[in-house]
Order: C-alpha cells, then structure tokens, then sequence
C-alpha cells in the first residue's frame, strides 16, 4: 500500500487502520493519534503534506533535524548510486564515503579529530561516556576517573545511559533507579536562574556550583563534563557568553575532558557550524547527529581531538583500540548522503542563512510581545524558544494544558510548533526549529499563527 500526493480517502484510511493496529509509536498516547490521523505523505522545503492534502508548515524540522529542508531528490540519487557501487561493509575496513564525509566534518572543526561514526545522537553520546572513560582508565591507570558532570533540564538521548546523563526528571522517574555515575550541577538558563541570580552580578554562579561539585566529587574520579552549548529541551537557554568558556577552564585545571552535544545545536543550525564555535572553545569530545545528514539516512557520529585518539593508538597487541563496535557506522550509503548534505549547506550557506533568518524570526516574534502571556523570546540563529507565563512578574509558568492548546491550535492552522520537555517543572516553551531554507514569508506565518494562538490561549486564561 502506498499513497500518491493526490487525496485518496480511502487509501488514507487502510493506513490509518494499519498504523493504529500493528505501530508502537512512542512519546504520544495512541489516542491522539487516533484522533489526530495525519498521515504524512511527501514533503518539499519546509512544508510536509498529509495523506488528505492538507499543508503543514513545519516549523520543527520534523524533530530538530531537517536542517537543509525537504524534498532534496539528489540525495535520493546519492544513496542509490551507492547502494549500487557498495551497500555495505563494516568498520574493520575502509570505505570510500566513509572517509570522505569523516575529512569533510574534520575540516569543519579544524582539522585536528578522528570521527567514530554511529547511528543516532543517542549512540553518540553513549560512545563519548564511554570513550572519555577508557581514555582515563588507559592514560591514568593509577586513578579511577569514571564520572560526568551534566546539567539538570538537559536532554543527551534515550539509551539508558544517556537517560541518566540527561536532568530532565519525568523522562527519567519511570526507567530509575539509573547509573549513578552521572552527576548532576545547575543549568545556565538565566531566565529562570536556579540560584535567583541575575546576570552579570551572579558572577556564574553556576559554574561555581559545577567546580564546587567537581572538588566534592573528587576530580580525580571524574572523567568529562558535558554540555549542549545551547540546551534546546530545556526550551532553548542560551548560556552567557562567558560560561562556556569558563566551563572549559575547569576542565583543563582538573583535568576533565569537554565533551559537547552538538545533536541539535549542530550543523548550521544556530547560526554558525557548530554551536560551541560562538564561544571559541575547543571540545576534546563532540556528539553530532541530526543535521549532519538532514536526516534523510540515520548517520551520526562521536568525534575526538586527536590527543584523544592517540590513546586509542596502538599495535594489534595492545589492545587500546575503541573497546566497542556497532553494525551500521560509517554506512556507506549514510556518508555519502550526509557528506552531500553538508556540501550543500556549504554552497547555500545555510548556516550564514539560519543567522539571518533566525533574527529576523526573533524580530518578530519580539513583536508579539504585547501578550502578557509572553514571558520570554529567546534563542541563536534558527533555535528558537517563546517562554510562556500565566505572570510576567513573578514568571508562574503556564501549564502543561496551556501549552498543548497553543500547540495544537498551531497545528490547526497548518503550523507545526514544538513544546519543551522540561518535565514537570518547565514544559511551557514553544520551541520553533525549522528547516534553514525556511523563508521570510513563512516565518511571517509562523509569528502570525503563533500571535493567534496566544491571543486564543489569554481568552482562555481571561
Ligand atoms: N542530544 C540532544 C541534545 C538531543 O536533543 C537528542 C535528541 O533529540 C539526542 C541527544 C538524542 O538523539 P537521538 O534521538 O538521535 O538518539
């Protein structure tokens, strides 16, 4: 069964029976769905198309992936003229896109990395825990250093480990008790400062509490910290300009590896590459996923500074190779489709493009601030987040219900908008994440929607 862009009813409803019959979709209850029905069926440059013909903008990039837009038939051609030449080969031997997209990303991050390619962003980051902890056990064999620092609110994947790494409690409270090696400090989101500081006179007083947590810890039993430059699920919080590089600092003066999540951030997406090349830092590890191949073939990967990776160097007999693998990474077909995907950002410059369009959506979202309910616009480039508050003076967040009437009226009206995971505490930010080919009319529909449905939510609050 397959449907075409015409509206065939009656496929539609053989898909809707099949779906709802044999599917386990995750993250949303069946019965949504089951009310919802939409049935997505082709796609072109940011606008997705249900089996009914209905248009949806989506302002989310599917989920925070489809940096370079829909509809790209070439890389179609690029994965099957692969598929043809060589479908497959394993990592215990060379393969001619795997190189090639591997030089390509480490000439975007200056030329001095190795790439472990994987699968998701998930896997990613699961492969950097562990890599930062064999490269401890193999270059201080004397000390024990196993742990990571991480944020409360940040979001690093869904893998057991990485649900640990993560802060945000109500994805977690049904999957606990979790490792405990992951340690958790205060995020940098300002808005709402977990110390009721306000910045500059905090003086940082959350990466104080990280150095003081990494001196209770005991540094020598820490391996890395990790950061998402800009925490996207948290409900997009840009951090001030000097923390991340302060953060690097307390890694170099206890010698912690930086191990940054640029699975959203990454890839053009907020204005620059990558995320962490606003602040100039240099990470010893970066998670990547999502935008690097728009997300037209899963591809992701973990890359290490080169000082890292001599660790990893050795004879046959040494045995300090990566101590893992996994079937899929480096898959011929996904490098090449993710290395075309990067060369096109590069020939559009999709990342110079996210930089203007996102101030120009900033702009205007800005403009909808005569709602009260509007508590906060914030983000970089095309990564973007509207805090929503029942008060603007004492920040009472808007509730869970609140927010999804604000979503779904968006989508009512053709725009696909996301929600923040924060969990029980800060659910109520629209997050906007649209493909960069996004253009200034569609933004315009975007603000314009987006005002409606605050508008439609204060008459509910009124
Ligand atoms: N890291 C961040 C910051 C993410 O937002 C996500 C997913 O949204 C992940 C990691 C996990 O990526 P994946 O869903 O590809 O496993």
């Amino acid at each position: 069964m397959s449907l075409a862009n015409t509206p065939d009813p009656e496929a539609r409803k053989a898909v809707v029976r099949q779906d709802l019959g044999n599917v386990l979709h995750p993250i949303v209850q069946h019965k949504v769905l089951e009310q919802q029905q939409i049935v997505v069926t082709s796609a072109q440059n940011s606008t997705i198309v249900d089996a009914d013909g209905t248009a949806y903008l989506d302002a989310m990039a599917g989920l925070w992936c489809v940096n370079i837009g829909y509809g790209r038939t070439e890389l179609a051609a690029v994965a099957a003229e692969q598929m043809q030449q060589l479908a497959y080969y394993p990592h215990t031997a060379m393969n001619v896109p795997a190189a090639a997209l591997a030089e390509k990303i480490n000439g975007l991050l200056g030329g001095d990395n190795h790439i472990y390619f994987v699968n998701s962003g998930s896997e990613a980051n699961e492969a950097g825990f562990k890599i930062a902890r064999q490269y401890m056990k193999q270059e201080h064999p004397g000390e024990f250093r196993y742990k990571t620092i991480t944020r409360y609110f940040s979001y690093h994947g869904t893998t057991l480990g990485t649900l640990a790494a993560g802060g945000m409690g109500e994805r977690k409270t049904k999957f606990e008790p979790l490792s405990g090696d992951f340690i958790h400090v205060a995020q940098p989101y300002c808005y709402r400062c977990p110390f009721g500081l306000t910045y500059p006179s905090c003086a940082l007083a959350c990466v104080k509490n990280m150095e003081t947590t990494i001196l209770g810890e005991g540094p020598e039993t820490v391996a890395e910290i990790i950061v998402e430059p800009i925490m996207s699920g948290v409900g997009v919080a840009v951090p001030p300009d000097e923390y991340l590089p302060e953060v690097e600092k307390l890694c170099r003066k206890y010698g912690l590896l930086l191990h940054v999540d640029e699975v959203i951030n990454g890839f053009g997406r907020t204005g620059k590459m990558f995320g962490h090349q606003h602040w100039g830092i240099s990470p010893d590890i970066i998670s990547i996923a999502k935008g690097i191949s728009s997300a037209y073939l899963p591809i992701a990967a973990t890359v290490v500074k080169n000082h890292v990776f001599q660790s990893f160097y050795g004879d046959a007999s040494d045995n300090r190779q990566v101590a893992q693998v996994n079937t899929y990474g480096g898959h011929p077909a996904a490098a090449a489709v993710a290395l075309r995907n990067i060369e096109i950002m590069q020939e559009e410059r999709l990342a110079e493009r996210a930089a203007e369009m996102g101030a120009y959506l900033m702009d205007g979202l800005r403009g909808l601030m005569h709602h009260p309910w509007i508590g906060d616009v914030r983000g970089k480039g095309l990564l973007v987040g509207v805090e929503l508050v029942l008060d603007r003076q004492t920040k009472e967040p808007v509730t869970s219900a609140h927010i999804q009437s604000v979503v779904d009226f968006c989508r009512n009206n053709g725009v696909i908008v996301g929600r923040s995971g924060g969990g029980r505490r800060y659910s109520n930010t629209i997050t906007l994440c649209p493909p960069l080919v996004i253009t200034r009319g569609e933004i315009d529909r975007i603000v314009e929607v987006l005002g409606q449905a605050v508008a439609s939510l204060g008459r509910q609050l009124a």
